[in-house]
C-alpha cells in the first residue's frame, strides 16, 4: 500500500431479511462505498453490481475461510463488506470473522465495524402480529455446530420457563428428522394446544405465514426459508394475528 492510498475497512452487514426497504441506511452507505462484497452466494447476489464493485459469492460452507480471505482484503487497503442475510451477529458471519481475529494482532488493528440488520423473528414476528411480546429465546436447530443433546436440553429449558422461541434452521434435506423430534419435545413440554407460527420467506414474494397448535403442526410445515415462533402459555389469537400479552403471571 502507498501513502496516497485509503485505509482499508471491513463491515459485517445484515442484508436484512429479502426486502430492500429492510436493508438500513447504515449498510447501504456501506455498500456504496464498498470495492468488495465477500458472502455466501444468494447473499452476495442481493448486491447490485456496479463498476469498481467486486463480488466474490462462495458457495464456501466454512465462514472462517470466507472471513480470513475478507480480512486479507481489507489488510492491503480494499474497503471490505462481508454480507450476511438478516444480523450478521445472528447465526451469522460476525462470529466467525471475530473467531479469525483470534491470535492475529496486525488483523485486530483494522477498521472492523459490524452493522446491524432486521433479523428473520423480528420481521417474521411483525407479520404475525407480537408473538415475541414478552419474553423470548432464539435457537438453532442445525445441530451442523452443535449435539442434538443441546438443542432438546435447551428446548426443554426454555419451554420450562415458559419463554416464547423463536427457530432458526428449522429443517434442511439432510437432517429431515430432528425438527419432528423438536416438535415431539415441544408437545411433550408445552402441550398440544400451544400456538406456533411458521413464516417463510418473510418480506419478499413469497412471503407465507401458517399459525396452528402443536398438535396440528407438522415437520413439512417448515423448510430452511421459514423461521418458527412458538408462543408461550399466554400467547393468543386476535383476529388475524397472534400476540403475547405484556403481562405475565
Ligand atoms: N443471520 C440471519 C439468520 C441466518 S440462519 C438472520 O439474522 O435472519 C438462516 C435461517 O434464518 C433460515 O433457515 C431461516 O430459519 C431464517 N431466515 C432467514 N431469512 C428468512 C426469511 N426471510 N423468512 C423466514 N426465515 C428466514
Amino acid at each position: 500500500m502507498t501513502g496516497k492510498e485509503e485505509p482499508g475497512w471491513l463491515a459485517i452487514a445484515g442484508l436484512g431479511p429479502g426486502d430492500d426497504q429492510l436493508v438500513t441506511p447504515e449498510v447501504s452507505a456501506a455498500l456504496a462505498e464498498a470495492t468488495d462484497v465477500v458472502g455466501y452466494i444468494p447473499y452476495v447476489a442481493r448486491v447490485a453490481p456496479r463498476p469498481g464493485l467486486t463480488l466474490h459469492p462462495s458457495d464456501n460452507r466454512v465462514e472462517l475461510d470466507r472471513a480470513r480471505a475478507a480480512l486479507e482484503m481489507a489488510a492491503i487497503g480494499k474497503r471490505v463488506v462481508v454480507v450476511s442475510s438478516g444480523d450478521p451477529g445472528v447465526f451469522a458471519m460476525a462470529s466467525a470473522v471475530f473467531e479469525a481475529l483470534e491470535g492475529r494482532e496486525d488483523w485486530q488493528a483494522l477498521n472492523i465495524r459490524v452493522l446491524p440488520g432486521i433479523t428473520a423473528m423480528l420481521a417474521a414476528a411483525a407479520a404475525a402480529g407480537a408473538p415475541l411480546g414478552h419474553d423470548f429465546c432464539c435457537i438453532n436447530l442445525s445441530d451442523n455446530l452443535k449435539p442434538w443433546e443441546v438443542i432438546e436440553t435447551r428446548l426443554r429449558h426454555a419451554a420450562r420457563a415458559d419463554f416464547a422461541m423463536a427457530f432458526y434452521n428449522p429443517r434442511s434435506a439432510s437432517r429431515p428428522e430432528g425438527f419432528l423430534k423438536a416438535l415431539t419435545t415441544l408437545r411433550e413440554e408445552c402441550g398440544s394446544d400451544r400456538l406456533i407460527t411458521f413464516a417463510r420467506a418473510v418480506s419478499t414474494p413469497e412471503q407465507r405465514l401458517l399459525t396452528v397448535t402443536l398438535g396440528e403442526a407438522t415437520p413439512e410445515m417448515a423448510d430452511m426459508r421459514t423461521v418458527v415462533i412458538v408462543g408461550n402459555s399466554a400467547t393468543r389469537r386476535v383476529g388475524r394475528f397472534v400476540y403475547s400479552p405484556r403481562s405475565a403471571g
